[in-house]
């Protein structure tokens, strides 16, 4: 997973990966002292142009190079994560939703509850802490459950209070290898949070091990596309203050790539807009490739 520079806030000059077109997204020079802590904004000039006497001192030749090729732009949205394209690892929905866990945009009680009115809060496996994402799946019993069953170690000491280091440091370790645990583990909790919600199941950690298990053996940690050519579409839509208007939910019988399926779920969403009537619409797309091209 790669930093998307917008303004530079919110990204770490050593300890995230941001620069473009490297193998790891992290600089290799050696003049590293006196960096931890710092954020890209600070190599960045009010003007909202790169500081090249502070990125000579800083970094190589070529790593100044892409970087002066990342457009800085405070009108652009916040830094975020997104996937750097990468031929080794099959995309898949799984990833799509670890983004969505880095991001703090899951739909966990508290994140519903500002969209939607209602009484959300508690956590939907122990019902005693509030259901946010370093609860659910790293502090709440069931989530240790689940790590101790996968045999993963460290994982509930790890990330201090952001959930964004949490899986960052987790993910280490298991981007190298395509059936990561740490994917199925995070997976697993989800999958299993949901039917707790909306099928009232019953929590049974044993259960959700053994089916890890067998995920993992299948080769299947990360998730491989899914079974015969479908592509799920889903639009979510909100007014100005985030409160939920309205969704769409369509599956089609085609074998697009991740890119395709969003541009095509923009144009349905965009479609079902003017059908009732909206004006002034912005859109929000976790796919930087259609991002870019629209
Ligand atoms: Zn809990």
């Amino acid at each position: 997973m790669r930093r998307h520079i917008s303004d530079g806030r919110e990204t770490r000059i050593e300890g995230h990966a941001w620069i473009l077109g490297t193998h790891s997204g992290r600089f290799i020079s050696t003049c590293t002292e006196g960096n931890e802590g710092r954020f890209v904004a600070d190599l960045i000039r009010p003007n909202c142009e790169w500081d090249e006497v502070k990125i000579d001192l800083l970094l190589l030749p070529f790593e100044k190079e892409r970087v002066m090729n990342i457009r800085v732009s405070p009108n652009r949205p916040r830094d975020c994560w997104y996937w750097g394209f990468d031929w080794d690892i099959v995309y898949s929905v799984k990833m799509a939703y670890a983004m969505l866990l880095c991001s703090e945009a899951l739909a966990t009680k508290p994140n519903i509850a500002a969209r939607v009115e209602g009484e959300f809060s508690k956590c939907s496996f122990c019902n005693s802490f509030a259901e946010s994402s370093l609860h659910l799946f790293r502090d709440c019993r069931v989530a240790w459950w689940v790590w101790e069953g996968l045999g993963v170690e460290g994982v509930m000491e790890e990330g201090g209070s952001g959930v964004r280091d949490w899986v960052e440091v987790c993910w280490k370790g298991t981007v190298e290898s395509k059936y990561g645990k740490f994917m199925v583990g995070y997976w697993a909790l989800w999958e299993l949070r949901n039917t707790v919600v909306f099928e009232g199941s019953d929590i049974d950690p044993e259960k959700v091990v053994r089916r890890m298990m067998d995920v993992l053996e299948e080769g299947d940690g990360m998730g491989t596309v899914a079974e015969g050519d479908v592509v799920g579409i889903g639009v979510v839509s909100r007014d100005g203050n985030g409160a939920v208007l309205w969704g769409l939910s369509i599956v089609r019988n085609q074998n697009w790539d991740p890119s395709m399926g969003e541009a095509v779920a923009i144009l349905d969403g965009l479609q079902e807009v003017a059908q009732r009537g909206h004006r002034n619409v912005e859109i929000e797309s976790g796919c930087l490739m259609v991002v870019e091209a629209l």
